[in-house]
């Protein structure tokens, strides 16, 4: 344990995703022993990073204002919903030009192994999004790994009883990558020839 604020640093640090403590520790270092005008670089950054970039109050997307541009473009079809792991897949799925309705972004996967369930993530924010009958499918659009498909899994046991018509994207996308990585042709494709996520 050090004193005072360079113990601060290194928890807060800690916390950090891929963090421990010894890295923790090496970087508080670092930074200690760094010239002024870099750190407050640094400082300046991370600031100016969440003053600047919100979250979509609807879908989670990322956004400059209270609402993405998805969620207020009249023209996006209402009736469709996708639901992605990461806002980094909407930019990928929008590239393929193959999807007109809009999305929820659920802020990861499902990992038992990470400490991540369903409550880490946006699902409690799904339901009240479906509640009012005007979305009648739902994709469920995933990355083709472990934790995407635990995801989709529970999802899928979550919606059909709502009676919603609940699909999965076709076969064909790189198994046990991330979504964001396959080419807009596949990904097209894989989005084109949907099945339902019950049979
Ligand atoms: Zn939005």
């Amino acid at each position: 344990m050090y004193e005072g604020v360079v113990q601060d640093l290194i928890d807060e640090l800690g916390r950090l995703p891929g963090v421990g403590p010894k890295s923790a520790q090496r970087i508080a270092f670092h930074l200690l022993q760094a010239e002024p005008t870099d750190v407050r670089r640094l400082a300046d950054v991370l600031i100016e990073v969440k003053a600047r970039v919100k979250f979509c109050s609807i879908c989670f997307n990322v956004s400059e204002d209270e609402q993405c541009r998805i969620c207020r473009d009249e023209r996006r079809d209402p009736s469709v919903l996708c639901v992605v792991e990461e806002y980094k897949d909407v930019v990928a799925i929008e590239r393929t030009r193959e999807f007109r309705g809009r999305y929820h972004v659920l802020g990861g996967a499902i990992s038992p192994i990470d400490g991540i369930g369903p409550d880490q993530l946006h699902v409690k924010e799904l339901m009240p999004r479906l509640a009012d009958g005007a979305v009648t499918e739902v994709i469920l659009a995933t990355d083709p790994n472990l934790e995407g498909e635990a995801t989709a899994t529970y999802l899928t046991r979550l919606l059909l009883p709502m009676g919603l018509r609940v699909t999965r994207l076709a076969s064909g996308l790189p198994v046990g990558g991330d979504l964001e990585y396959a080419d807009e042709v596949t990904l097209g494709r894989a989005f084109a020839g949907r099945r339902s996520a019950s049979d």
